[in-house]
């Protein structure tokens, strides 16, 4: 793999991560842009203890533009967008109108005030260009793309992970304007965050009160006990194993973790990693034969790595889910979601999952 950085033309860094070492990448960002301040704040919810993010700068951000001024298709005669060279394999850059930039320690200043504790939004907000083909979705992609991505993940995962005030790297894609995409064209996302987000706080805790109270590994144990009664399990590789979890809240919704328990990205293997490109396709490829030929599936998927000071519990892991029930019909996070927290998922997990097997390649 060959990574190139370079800078645009408003300091933002920019990566070019190409499969072959010969690719040219000595392109000049040639826009007319002004550096953006990110004036971010980070609450903390005095009740819940929640960490809030404050990102009121955000509000000019691009939305839903023609797709011949898409920012993320690479930059062709007089089209300029975000990525200066005229085609790309796989591209990271920083987010021009990011919820955390390091720049906020300088804006924002911290307040330790019981019950009014606020600190500046330190962290990194980047995008992650799929693949220069405006129209190409992940599941696209040949294996040695959805590879070269892995690594990209892998590599930003190594980077952000040691930026200070960075507590968790999480890698993530929004797919389908239903989710609230407002570019077209296929991309992921990574937020480098300062606190550990409040549902990895939520699965750590419990996974010490099952150390305390079993002497084992929750995650491990959840895996194992998916494997020995594999009613919800969607896919077996050597290395990696799909299920619906026990207690979905999502209509379709898979666990893919590695049969190996590892913190985070940086810990897979090269079997590991070889075998994942295969597995994860496969994956998004059933999820788009759901609902019989309707729209593309809308989803989200969710990568969880441990958060860089509470290593020794977490699991990586991927969680893949759609807000789509069935053909034209969304679940909205409504009054009793959105309201308590309190999901009620219409399909059953067992039924998801044979959906999910029955729909295979
Ligand atoms: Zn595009």
């Amino acid at each position: 793999m060959q990574k190139t950085t370079t800078k645009l033309a408003d300091g933002r860094e920019l990566i070019y991560f190409d499969a072959e070492e010969s690719a040219d990448r000595a392109y000049t960002d040639l826009r007319p842009l002004e550096a953006t301040t990110a004036l971010s704040e980070v609450r903390r919810d005095p009740v819940t203890g929640d960490h809030v993010t404050v990102a009121a700068h955000r509000q000019g951000r691009i939305y839903h533009p023609p797709a011949d001024e898409c920012p993320l298709c690479p930059s062709r005669d007089d089209r300029l967008s975000e990525i200066p060279a005229p085609d790309y394999e796989v591209v990271v850059f920083e987010n021009r109108f990011p919820s955390l930039a390091l720049g906020a320690a300088a804006e924002v200043e911290a307040d330790l005030t019981p019950l009014r504790e606020l600190k500046p939004g330190v962290g990194r907000c980047e995008v992650v260009c799929f693949t220069a083909d405006h129209e190409a979705s992940f599941a696209d992609l040949s294996e040695s793309r959805a590879r070269l991505v892995l690594d990209a993940w892998t590599d930003r995962t190594a980077e952000l992970s040691a930026l200070p005030g960075v507590e968790q790297v999480y890698c993530f894609e929004n797919r389908g304007a239903e989710i609230g995409v407002t570019l077209a064209h296929s991309h992921g996302q990574i937020y480098a965050f300062p606190f550990v987000t409040p549902r990895t706080v939520r699965m750590l805790a419990r996974a010490e009160e099952h150390r305390a109270a079993t002497g084992r590994n929750l995650f491990e144990d959840v895996l194992a006990a998916e494997l020995a009664d594999p009613v919800r399990v969607v896919l077996r590789g050597e290395h990696w194993t799909a299920f619906v979890p026990f207690a979905a809240r999502w209509p379709y919704e898979v666990h893919l973790y590695p049969n190996r328990r590892v913190a985070d990205l940086t810990e897979l293997t090269e079997p590991e990693r070889a075998e994942f490109p295969g597995i994860y396709l496969e994956l998004l490829r059933r999820f788009d034969r759901l609902f019989d030929g309707s729209a593309p599936t809308p989803y989200i998927a969710a990568w969880h790595q441990a958060p860089a000071r509470h290593r020794t519990e977490a699991a990586l892991h991927l969680e893949l889910f759609t807000i789509r029930r069935t053909v034209g019909k969304l679940k909205f996070l409504a009054g009793v979601e959105s309201g308590m927290d309190a999901f009620i998922n219409d399909v059953s997990p067992e039924s998801a999952a044979h959906r999910l097997r029955e729909v295979a390649t």
